[in-house]
């Protein structure tokens, strides 16, 4: 599914991220940024130990904030670092530091010039974000940046499997 939101696209797709071919890739990542399950582990394990090392140079990143290193082996040139938050029960600003990881992603791709950017869908693995939540705040944040900017010419969605795929394709509807 796809929608044409200002001069850029927003596309999602069912897949995996680590096959991607856009200029970056982002990564959910935690705070030590030294690897870990999930989109995180596989990243390192298809981009390869260059990736870690510059992460462990970076030293880590907080909540929210993104941090850059090349791609590795990987097909996309850049992988953007970025710390969703653990979900508790909603009240401890979990909305808003989940906007803050994609707001700052997409602001890091920005500044090195960067045209497209596919993001998995941060928090709703083992940070137990609830999936309609999590669509609706990355969307949102997502149509919001193409509305007020013009260079990012593509931002994709890659949902892993059907349910998460169809939770988003649904949000995208009600909200475009
Ligand atoms: P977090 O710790 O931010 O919750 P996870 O990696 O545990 O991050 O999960 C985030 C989402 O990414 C989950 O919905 C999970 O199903 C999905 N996911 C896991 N592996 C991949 C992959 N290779 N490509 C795309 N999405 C993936």
């Amino acid at each position: 599914m796809e929608a044409r939101i200002n001069k850029g696209v927003l596309s999602l797709t069912e897949g995996d991220i680590t096959k991607q071919d856009t200029d970056a890739i982002v990564n959910a990542a935690n705070k030590s940024l030294r690897g870990g399950g999930g989109v995180d582990g596989a990243i390192h394990r298809a981009g390869g130990p260059k990736i870690l090392e510059e992460c462990i140079k970076a030293g880590g990143c907080e909540t929210g904030e993104a941090v850059i290193t090349t791609g590795g082996n990987l097909k996309a040139k850049y992988v953007i670092h970025t710390v969703g938050p653990v979900y508790r029960d909603g009240n401890h600003n979990e909305p808003a530091l989940l906007r803050n990881a994609y707001r700052n992603s997409l602001n890091m791709a920005s500044s090195k010039g960067l045209k497209s950017i596919a993001f998995p869908s941060i928090s709703t693995g083992a940070y137990r974000y609830p999936l309609d939540q999590a669509a609706d705040i990355a969307l949102n944040t997502a149509i919001s940046y193409l509305n007020d900017h013009s260079d990012i010419e593509l931002i994709r969605f890659v949902l892993f499997g059907t349910e998460a795929l169809e939770v988003y394709e649904n949000t995208l509807k009600r909200l475009s």
